[in-house]
């Protein structure tokens, strides 16, 4: 292994520059990168409140050398690469040399190492001053940060509210122990183990220890190899990776876990692939979760676009996203599905939106069709109503108006079980207090599992407690009090509506008509898709054949 040595002015200069840590989670992403670098088997992240408090990140990796130990918390001083030449092909996580020196500027780091001799090291630094001693230690690496930010009052400021940032800490640690599930993870926050992997190696248990039983037992793993051409060879490109069925989805796109050649990144190209691959087996407002690691030669991956190197550049056209999304798609088809296809709908151009004010003054329901769409008749227009965004509508509209005073629930008898994944539990023991204002009541009952005893039940439809886990997702992803509520009625209002093929009587249909026509936005459901669509006779007449002037 190199030792670590400063980059000269050339490499340093075509480095992508930027602020390295801008929050507790980065930090975290950071020392965990370092010790994955270090062929770590074993990684422990300890986090106290937002990360500000403690951040303390233990590997069994190869540790330093004393003299390394002190050289690692200077700027620019890297192990990884040697010049401005070695940035075209990166194969380690980190390469800039700046993690170290950029978190020990804005906290007070503790490093404590050992490469396997008799003695270890421990590096101090804290205002600008660096210590050296020597210290007790098995071979490996514990970074512990404190007070971070102490001296950055803005951007301490900008932090999210504890629970928020955890909740970040959570998913870039899981991200990590999902895309690498041969190396044993474990995360304690405030003492408490909130989740932790065998290193088995097996995708399924990784999801087992970062998600719940139900995710793990629904999941295939895959692999595919294909070629990629760069500059004008052809270069292996392997995708692998987990994807769960269909029946098992989420609200946002938060639970679909990239990596290119070991690194986690945003990519939302790829991302986008997973997406893609499952085609029109998700409908269109869910997401997956997902596993998906891109294997490329390092040429063919520019690491350097990004100062928190959550962006990759690609070196291969569009060959990463096709291979990802055939890989998916691949791995679906031959997976035993329990959900079929959702029905897409191809939208002639004469349907369009109705926005007019009037539009259900004097609407009179005349059918239905498939027990999916009101037909209603309006001057001389014919209504389509969709029932189930209708209903989603005034659903949201009456759930916004009386969520203040309380929504009403229903009591589960009996009681339901779901298995939360930690952050998931987290979350609710966080938000105790809105899940109970929203209807929700819960309790911990033993290993991952909790006790839902009572659901919303906005006028009269009793919510599926599985609906709890898209509201804990919208709350673990932050946002400002007034978006969440917002998202939350959404997704609320969403969950009891009546599904297609609902039964209604022609009394109920004039109702929800009516209803309709008294909501504010009457015209989207609250996930903004339209709820009602008008034919004018005049299309109806042209298409018959019929002029508006030649009424025989
Ligand atoms: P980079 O990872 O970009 O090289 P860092 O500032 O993160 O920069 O780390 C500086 C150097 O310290 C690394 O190149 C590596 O040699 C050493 N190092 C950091 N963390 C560890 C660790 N957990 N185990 C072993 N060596 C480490
Ligand atoms: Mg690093």
């Amino acid at each position: 292994m190199a030792t670590i040595r400063r980059l000269d002015d050339a490499a340093r200069e075509r480095i992508a520059a930027g602020e390295v840590v801008t929050r507790p989670a980065r930090a975290v992403a950071e020392l965990v990168e370092n010790a994955l670098d270090a062929g770590a088997s074993r990684i422990d992240v300890e986090v106290d409140g937002d990360g500000t408090e403690l951040i303390r990140v233990r590997d069994d990796g190869r540790g330093m050398s004393p003299e390394d130990a002190e050289r690692a918390v200077e700027r620019h001083a890297t192990s990884k690469i040697a010049d401005a030449a070695d940035l075209d092909a990166v194969e380690t996580l980190g390469f800039r040399g700046e993690a170290l020196a950029s978190i020990a500027a804005v906290s007070r780091l503790e490093l404590v190492t050992n490469d396997g001799g008799p003695r270890g090291t421990r590096v101090r630094v804290a205002d600008g001053e660096t210590r050296v001693q020597s210290a007790a230690r098995g071979e490996g690496t514990t970074v512990t940060v404190r007070d971070l930010f102490h001296n950055r009052a803005p951007r301490r400021e900008t932090l999210a509210a504890a629970a928020t940032e955890f909740s970040r800490i959570s998913r870039v640690t899981s991200r990590y122990a999902l895309i690498r599930p041969d190396v044993r993870f474990r995360l304690v926050h405030d003492g408490m183990e909130s989740f932790s992997t065998p290193g088995s190696g097996d995708d399924a248990d990784a999801l087992l220890g970062v998600y719940d039983r139900d995710v793990a037992s629904e999941s295939a793993a895959f692999e595919h190899e294909t070629s990629a051409t760069v500059d004008g060879e052809a270069h292996p490109l392997r995708v692998d990776g987990v994807v769960c069925y269909p029946s098992v989805t989420r609200a946002t796109a938060a639970h679909v876990a990239v990596a290119v050649n070991g690194r986690a990144v945003r990519a939302d190209a790829l991302r986008r692939a997973v997406r893609e691959g499952y085609g029109s087996l998700l409908p269109d407002d869910r997401h997956p979760v997902a596993v998906a690691r891109v294997s490329l030669p390092s040429a063919a991956v520019d690491a350097n676009v990004h100062p928190a190197k959550t962006e990759v550049g690609l070196r291969v056209g569009d060959a990463a996203t096709d291979a990802v999304r055939t890989a998916v798609a691949d791995a679906l088809s031959t997976a035993d599905l329990r959900r079929t296809a959702e029905v897409t709908m191809d939208l002639d151009a004469s349907l369009a939106p109705v926005e007019s004010d009037s539009a259900f003054a004097d609407a009179t329901v005349v059918g239905r069709f498939r027990d999916l769409y009101l037909l209603c008749e309006a001057d001389d227009e014919l209504l389509v109503v969709d029932q189930h965004a209708a209903h989603e509508r005034i659903n949201y509209e009456r759930l916004r108006s009386t969520v203040d005073g309380g929504v009403e629930t229903a009591p589960l008898d009996p009681p339901a079980t779901l298995s939360l994944s930690p952050t998931a539990a987290a979350t609710a023991e966080a938000n105790r207090e809105v899940l109970a204002r929203i209807g929700y009541e819960l309790a911990p009952f033993g290993g991952d599992a909790y006790r839902v005893s009572a659901v919303p039940a906005p006028l009269g439809r009793v919510a599926d407690p599985e609906s709890l886990r898209d509201v804990l997702d919208v709350l673990a992803d932050g946002g400002s009090p007034a978006d969440r509520r917002e998202e939350l009625l959404a997704d609320l209002a969403c969950h009891p509506s009546l599904k297609a093929g609902d039964e209604l009587s022609t009394a109920d249909a004039e109702e929800l008509v009516d209803r309709l026509g008294g909501c504010e936005q009457p015209y989207a459901c609250p996930h903004g898709r339209p709820t009602v669509l008008s034919i004018e006779e005049a299309t109806l007449a042209k298409g018959f054949g019929r002029s508006a002037t030649r009424m025989d």
